[in-house]
């Protein structure tokens, strides 16, 4: 048996896929969200909001220990660096975060379609040409990209539909795990002036690990750095 599978990330490309795929009577199997347990969580009302609109539910996979756990407790049991507790901030050689919390999920939960054939629907959009060249799997396929949807038609059909995610993607060009050490300077910024209780709580992460969260700048530092443009800005606006 053929099995359709809809990858949603709660993310407005997901998001438009899925509707538009119920819209156009396109047949589902089963709709999978990944959870890193680092949304923000704005995104986990709009999962709980799109669960009611399209009324049925989301396969919602977390692994087994959680994004804190591994970056502070896990005892690696391989590698040069075994014995040593917690893989500390993800930077861009290593995602440990991707692998861990979303490949390997999904990879043994859809074990279970082991005699069906698999397609898996992804919400990429047609100007995303790099992660389309990226993602040339046969079992994949990506309706937005087949439709000529761009990510800005994505985001307005989305927001047509009454799906706002709360004003994430006003401050955001990408939604993802709110603590994530690759974001932007520009998002991180964001994120220090829009979203106090989550800055607070990335620095006291920062303050229990021992990587820096990214080379350049600890969070901490970040703050430093954010706070002199922030008090910058308002002396020249109070100038004019
Ligand atoms: S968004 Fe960042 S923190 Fe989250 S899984 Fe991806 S790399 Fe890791």
């Amino acid at each position: 048996m053929i099995k359709h599978i809809v990858s949603f990330s709660g993310g407005k490309d997901s998001t438009a896929m899925l509707l538009m795929m119920i819209e156009n009577n396109i047949h589902i199997d089963e709709i999978i969200f990944l959870d890193t347990r680092m949304e923000f969580p704005q995104m986990y009302e709009h999962i709980k909001k799109v669960e009611k609109y399209i009324n049925r539910s989301i396969t919602v996979l977390k692994a087994e220990n959680s994004f804190e756990y591994m970056m502070f407790d896990y005892v690696k049991t391989k590698g040069k660096n075994k014995g040593e507790k917690g893989y500390s901030w993800p930077d861009f050689r290593n995602r440990w975060c991707t692998s861990y919390l979303k490949k390997q999920v999904i990879k043994r939960y859809l074990k279970r379609y082991i005699d069906d054939e698999i397609i898996e629907f992804h919400g990429i959009a047609v100007d995303e040409g790099e992660r389309l060249n990226k993602n040339k799997e046969k079992n994949v396929r990506y309706p937005l990209a087949e439709w000529g949807i761009t990510e800005k038609m994505a985001l307005e059909y989305c927001y047509n539909k009454g799906f706002d995610w709360e004003g994430l993607y006003e401050n955001f060009d990408r939604v993802s795990c709110w603590c994530c050490p690759l974001k932007s300077l520009k998002e991180l910024k964001t994120l220090y002036s829009k979203y106090p209780e989550l800055w607070e709580k990335l620095k006291r992460m920062d303050n229990r690990t021992y990587r820096k969260f990214r080379s350049d700048y600890s969070v901490k530092e970040l703050e430093e750095k954010f706070e002199k443009e922030i008090c910058k800005s308002r002396y020249i606006q109070r100038s004019f």
